[in-house]
């Protein structure tokens, strides 16, 4: 945790293992590292990233959430984070545009896993995190994987063991709707 926060302190990129898929994180404040994700990844600046917060209250340095979908928000945070579950919300002006591909909103969750949930922890940031795979490849689930597809491409790579889920986080998109909120699954 410690060798992982002090690259991701000093704008480099750590691939670490979430309960989904290893990811390779930077923090998501940081352009500029979140330019070298894009890079490593060879992955066009038109794919956005998701954004990990360590903590619920960090959701705020990240992410609006609005007055008529606040409900069903705190619902579904409170049933499945910290958890494969990925939200879509209206991004926070703080947020590099990199991030989201400069939409609008921005994509968020909260990983279950203690190893990332620490080095976020200790870092004090949300990471920006995509699969650690070279853009159109497999999501890599052991540390061992990671290294076939980015080794020598980034300073360190965290071996949590095989993740527990092995397959990507869903994502949903909430819209106010007349009566109540809607929500649409964009990845299963
Ligand atoms: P990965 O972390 O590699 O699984 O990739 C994250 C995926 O999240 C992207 O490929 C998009 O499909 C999706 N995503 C990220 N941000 C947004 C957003 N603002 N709106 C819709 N989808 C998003
Ligand atoms: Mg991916």
């Amino acid at each position: 945790v410690k060798a992982a926060c002090e690259l991701l302190a000093a704008g480099e990129v750590v691939a670490l293992p979430t309960e989904t898929v290893y990811g390779l994180a930077a923090n998501a404040f940081d352009a500029a590292a979140v330019a070298k994700v894009f890079s490593v990844k060879e992955r066009p600046t038109f794919d956005p990233l998701i954004v990990h917060v360590s903590t619920r209250a960090e959701l705020s340095r990240v992410a609006i959430v609005p007055d008529d979908i606040k409900h069903t928000v705190e619902k579904l945070l409170n049933a499945f984070w910290p958890g494969p579950l990925t939200l879509i919300l209206p991004k926070h002006p703080d947020i590099p545009d990199l991030v989201t591909s400069g939409l609008t909103t921005v994509a968020v969750r909260q990983s279950a896993n203690k190893i990332f949930r620490a080095v976020g922890k200790e870092l004090g940031q949300p990471l920006a995190a995509p699969s650690a795979n070279r853009f159109g490849r497999i999501s890599p689930t052991s540390a061992h994987a990671v290294r076939q597809e980015l080794d020598g491409r980034i300073p360190l790579i965290v071996d949590g063991g095989a993740c527990s889920e092995g397959l990507e986080s869903t994502i949903i998109h909430i819209t106010a709707g007349e009566k109540r909120p809607t929500i649409t699954i964009l990845r299963p």
